[in-house]
């Protein structure tokens, strides 16, 4: 199992730490000449998904990765990488790869509640860690997607296919859960 994970910028190093962990190969996907690579699944890290995106379209990244995630490539995006993934920004009127049938609120919490942590049920996983930080969620689901969890009503984590958006951190709390990234290698498997 080889998963890719982007390292333009933003917090990728502790997803590598975190699937490493559960025994997959990460290789960090910097120019496209990587996606040539036979990967098993993406992640998609937090961060700033406006330079994210705007480093993704300089390098030559950006027709390549969308159409492996059209194509059903398993896809874990968290917070930054969720915007990536969304067909819709209400706050926003550059969409990126737009794969995934959701309205996504950027920067949604405020300056005030920016960051913070909880504690969330997450369908089939039970309680887990959940560390937001200036985080967006999800404020529509378009056919076919399904919620995987919701804080305070505002839906988190949500599933289409092979595509699964988090609006919240757990490649920082892995040292209490690794239970998001286990069902991601799970994803990858099947
Ligand atoms: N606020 C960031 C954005 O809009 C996302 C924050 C994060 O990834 N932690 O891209």
């Amino acid at each position: 199992m080889m998963i890719g994970v982007l390292a333009l910028q933003g917090a990728f190093v502790e997803h590598i730490k975190a699937l490493e962990s559960l025994g997959a190969t990460c290789v960090e996907l910097r120019q496209a000449k990587d996606l040539e690579l036979p990967l098993t699944g993406v992640v998609l890290p937090g961060g700033e998904s406006t330079v994210q995106g705007k480093l993704l379209r300089e390098l030559g990244m950006y027709d390549i990765l969308k159409q492996k995630i059209e194509q059903g490539l398993p896809v874990l995006a968290t917070c930054a990488g969720m915007i990536l993934l969304a067909e819709h920004l209400s706050n926003d009127d550059k969409v990126h790869f737009a794969t995934m049938p959701i309205t996504v609120r950027r920067n949604a919490y405020g300056r005030q509640l920016g960051s913070f942590r909880t504690y969330g049920d997450f369908a089939g996983l039970g309680s887990v860690p959940m560390t937001f930080i200036r985080a967006p969620y999800i404020e529509k689901v378009g056919a076919g997607v399904e919620v995987l969890a919701t804080v305070d009503d505002k839906v988190v984590a949500a599933r289409y296919g092979k595509q699964l958006a988090l609006a919240f951190h757990p490649e920082l709390d892995v040292q209490e859960s690794v239970a998001v990234h286990k069902l991601f290698r799970q994803m990858c498997k099947e």
